[in-house]
């Protein structure tokens, strides 16, 4: 009997149910299609799914396998396949936004009509979003008593990496990974962005077992720093599941390892939500904000100079020019440049998503909606509107010797290199492209917004 195992975001061979199931049943077809959900991606998210899918491909190589291509609409290529390869059964481990929970139930339907089976497994969390529920049967809208629940549980046991996996006798044919360039989109330099991913799900053990050994026990201490890099680095693996959740939980013990285990919680949390009010993806959380005045027209030439890293604000520049170059930013200055986005400028929290979405290699649907809408003050669980960051504080905080800032402002190599990213229309100089003061004054700022605020008809 074989299995077609349909990729989405559990580009691994380990600790992966829906992998588990098909072996057992004999022959696997593992499959990635490039379809509207693919599409839809923004720049880096793209770009850095190629290589992961290029690195996957290698994986199930090395065990005797292959990862075949298609491109089209999901049902279709599956249909395709089916009638290629006479596969009787098609898994896929679950996603849990609207657009996939539609057209997953959608193609689960019509396969099984078609007699085929067709079976969606856990994989992409520790625990399903309808698993974690409040003491009124609910699912919680609040961070720390879903927490409290979940640190006192185990995720389960891991799923063993295949030595081999068996495949059909003839293989259906792939496209190739090449012509589908999905690195097409970048408009910044893809080699500058590449020195700094780490790709595939051998590294990103690798990543897991050093962060455990080396970084772990100061993470309480030293996450928040951010010239440091106390971090693990593994949103990028997990988001297009080179690794899973109960991996990394499973493997964080001793010093360190709870404070590390609430951060995973944290990526469950935004799930639970997006799964039980997917309005989260595009609405504000909470209803009465939809009202709140948000400055967008007045406040184009701003916005561009958030994007580009040339506001004036060090820390907000530094961090923007970090995402710029490397695809990813510290959590402390996510929130700062956020804070300052949404608060000082007054500008759309969905702004500031659709930047996010466009340029980390780590985005992730449902944790860069929670982190925005949070932010803003809009969201579940949100911080109030009325703390609003005081960048210079918060540098001063958390980059106390300004290394942080340095190195994206200075004239080191890190620094450089936006320079070599940037395309050519931002028109930008070293050392002369940021202005003596902020576009959006600290203090101006923080008062406008709170004056709004105290305004608000909701
Ligand atoms: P670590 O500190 O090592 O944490 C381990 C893991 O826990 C992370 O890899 C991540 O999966 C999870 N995690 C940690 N913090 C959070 C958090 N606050 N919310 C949800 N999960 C968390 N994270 C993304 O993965 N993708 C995004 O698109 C994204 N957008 C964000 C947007 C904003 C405005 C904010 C404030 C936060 C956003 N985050 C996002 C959360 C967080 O900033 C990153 O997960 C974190 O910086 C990744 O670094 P790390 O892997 O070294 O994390």
């Amino acid at each position: 009997r074989t299995t077609i195992l349909w990729h989405r975001r559990d580009l691994r061979l380990s600790d992966l149910p829906a992998l588990t199931a098909a072996r057992e049943q004999g022959a696997v077809i593992p499959v990635f299609i490039r379809e509207r959900k693919v599409d839809a991606l923004g720049a880096a998210p793209a770009w850095r799914l190629g290589w992961s899918l290029e690195a996957h491909g290698a994986e199930l190589e090395a065990v005797g396998s292959r990862l075949v291509l298609r491109s089209g609409d999901a049902l279709e290529v599956l249909r395709t396949l089916v009638a290629e390869t006479g596969a009787e059964a098609v898994y896929w481990s679950r996603e849990y936004d609207p657009v996939s929970i539609e057209r997953d139930s959608e193609v689960k339907a019509a396969l099984r009509e078609a007699g085929v089976e067709a079976r969606s497994f856990p994989g992409k969390l520790l625990w399903e979003p309808w698993e974690v529920k409040t003491g009124q049967g609910g699912p919680y809208k609040v961070f720390s008593p879903m927490w409290k629940t979940m640190k006192g549980e185990a995720p389960g046991t891991e799923c063993p990496r295949p030595r081999e996996l068996a495949g059909p006798a003839d293989w259906p044919e792939s496209e190739s990974l090449g012509d589908w360039t999905l690195g097409a989109a970048m408009r910044r330099g893809g080699e500058v962005l590449a020195r700094y991913a780490v790709v595939g799900e051998t590294a990103a053990q690798e990543r897991l077992r050093d962060f455990v050994a080396g970084r772990m026990h100061n993470y309480p201490k030293g996450r928040d720093l951010l010239a440091e890099r106390w971090t693990s680095g593994l949103s990028e693996n997990l988001t297009y599941g080179e690794i899973s959740p109960r991996q990394c939980w499973n493997a964080a013990e001793g010093d360190g390892s709870e404070t590390f285990r609430k951060e995973l919680a944290w990526r469950e949390f935004g799930w639970q939500l997006g799964y039980h009010f997917p309005h989260m993806f595009e609405r504000e959380w909470r209803e009465e904000w939809s009202r709140f005045p948000w400055k967008d027209d007045e406040r184009k030439a701003e916005v561009k100079a958030w994007k580009q890293g040339r506001t004036g604000v060090d820390v907000v520049d530094a961090a923007m020019r970090e995402l710029y170059v490397t695809g990813t930013m510290h959590n402390r200055a996510r929130m700062i440049v956020a804070s300052y986005l949404t608060k000082h400028m007054m500008t759309d929290w969905r702004v500031g998503r659709d930047w996010f979405a466009d340029t980390l290699i780590d985005w992730d649907e449902a944790s860069n909606a929670l982190g925005w809408q949070w932010t803003a003050g809009c969201g579940p669980d949100a911080a109030p509107y009325f703390r609003v960051f005081n960048p210079a504080s918060q540098a001063e905080k958390f980059d106390a010797k300004g290394g942080y800032r340095e190195r994206w402002l200075g004239s080191g190599e890190d620094a450089s290199r936006f320079y070599d990213a940037v395309p050519v229309s931002w028109r930008m100089e070293q050392g002369r492209d940021r202005p003596a003061k902020p576009v959006v004054g600290l203090e101006e700022g923080r008062k406008a917004a709170l004056d709004a605020y105290a305004a608000r008809d909701f």
